[in-house]
């Protein structure tokens, strides 16, 4: 495919940008890591589509048309604003989400990068991740986006079969799917990620495991399988109500996610977290992040980020959210240098909620190294160790509390929101005896 000038344009910046980036790591000696604190995932929310998919309730907008250069603007301009609130040295991935992020211009993801390799140690192989819809990445466009300083691609392929994807609204078939999927293979080996959606109305086990299985032929290293959920306010929601499309079927989709599993255990994926699986050790170290309650700064309309602001005093942590509408954020960007719509400080409970709750969710769940991280005083022994609940459940082999610390077993992980109604009132709980006024939680 012949590139554009414009395009060509735009991708010899994003490339002479990512080598500036280099540059800016390779300087010198490597720095000795920071402490957590000063550490944190960079999350870049893109929120701008080129249609709505019947099933999506994500922050994102249809435009007529985009201001490219303002949008990017701000996001430069915000990322460092946060950086610099945060205190953060270190950003270990960046992970630029959407929306479609693979609708935005290699010339943007290469600012953003920039401006936070400015601004904060980026490690020159630091994981960049970016979300890329199969019609609207064209293999140049992809390329450019390598250029920039992206090294991981997750795509949203979500099917195998032309009807489902007509039902789902994307504006992709089959065949685009997989050859993107194998263009993005090409550029960046090792290094591709695909979802898979299950659970649609009228989805039968059979032929969506028939789909695994083709996908499993010309997959990469890492795969996702998202059960779909049914929003108010989505069009699919809608013809499920007005009984035009069967509801979801919940046991059929709880028999593709085991059987799928199965499957993708046999192929040699290791399963390291509830949705997602990974071989040859190509877990993302961005979402990890997340599930290890590390630290994110997100960064554009609607993104989320849970980091402790720098000098703050008297809680543990803050959970923040940026304006949703991108017009606003972008006013509010100009203004301030950031568009934080919500604050909301995190109780030390609260933090610990949230490490359980995600900590689970991996195969490797909450070690006491870790939790101790967190919580010095109080061990997870402590917490879950003498609860006749906790008991029943290791004796069901949905959980382990042993020397290494407290997980779902294979059989568990499946099942882990019933087990979080059992575990999370024994945290609080343990929480309240130990702390005995909610005025002295840190
Ligand atoms: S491409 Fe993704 S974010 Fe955009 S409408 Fe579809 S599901 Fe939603």
């Amino acid at each position: 495919m012949v590139l554009s000038r414009a395009a060509a344009r735009s991708y010899v910046a994003a490339a002479k940008a990512a080598q500036r980036r280099h540059r800016v790591d390779g300087t010198g000696k490597s720095p000795s890591p920071p402490p957590a604190s000063q550490r944190a995932a960079l999350y870049v929310h893109w929120p701008y589509c080129e249609k709505r998919c019947s099933y999506c309730h994500f922050n994102k907008y249809i435009p007529r048309g985009v201001e490219e250069a303002a949008m990017r603007n701000c996001l430069v301009i915000e990322a460092q604003t946060l950086l610099r609130f945060s205190g953060v040295r270190r950003v270990d991935s960046v992970f630029f989400g959407g929306g479609t992020p693979s609708l935005a211009s290699p010339h943007t993801v290469a600012a953003v990068l920039e401006a936070v390799a400015q601004a904060a140690h980026l490690p020159a192989d630091s994981e960049v991740t970016l979300e890329a819809n199969p019609t609207s990445a064209p293999s140049p466009k992809l390329a450019g986006f390598g250029a920039a300083g992206v090294n991981r691609l997750s795509i949203g392929l979500q099917s195998l079969d032309d009807t489902e994807l007509q039902l789902l609204g994307r504006t992709h078939s089959a065949r685009d799917a997989l050859q993107t999927l194998a263009e993005a293979r090409r550029l960046f080996p090792g290094r591709v990620s695909v979802d898979l959606m299950l659970g649609l109305p009228a989805q039968k086990v059979g032929p969506w495991l028939g789909q695994l299985q083709e996908l499993l032929r010309h997959c990469d290293d890492h795969l996702s399988l998202y059960q779909l959920s049914l929003e108010r306010g989505t069009a699919l929601f809608a013809q499920v109500q007005q009984g035009t499309l069967p509801a979801p079927d919940p046991e059929l989709a709880a028999e593709m996610y085991q059987e799928g599993r199965a499957i993708l255990q046999e192929a040699g994926f290791r399963q390291y977290e509830v949705s997602n699986f990974a071989r040859n050790g190509a877990l993302s170290t961005h979402n990890w992040t997340y599930w290890q309650c590390g630290q994110y700064l997100g960064i554009g309309p609607g993104a989320h980020g849970r980091f402790m602001p720098h000098g703050a005093e008297g809680y543990v942590r803050e959970a923040r959210i940026q304006t949703l509408e991108p017009d606003n954020w972008m006013k509010e960007v100009m203004l301030f240098g950031h568009g934080t719509r919500k604050r909301v400080p995190l109780s030390k409970l609260e933090l610990l909620e949230e490490c359980v709750a995600l900590g689970l969710r991996t195969d490797v769940g909450i070690t006491h190294q870790h939790w101790q991280r967190f919580e010095p005083q109080l061990t997870l022994w402590d917490v879950f160790g003498a609860s006749r609940e906790v008991k029943e459940l290791l004796q069901q082999g949905l959980l382990l509390l042993d020397h290494r610390g407290l997980r779902c077993s294979w059989k568990g992980l499946a099942v882990l929101d019933s087990l979080l109604l059992t575990l999370l009132p024994l945290l609080q709980e343990a929480w309240q005896q130990r702390v005995p006024s909610p005025v002295t939680e840190g």
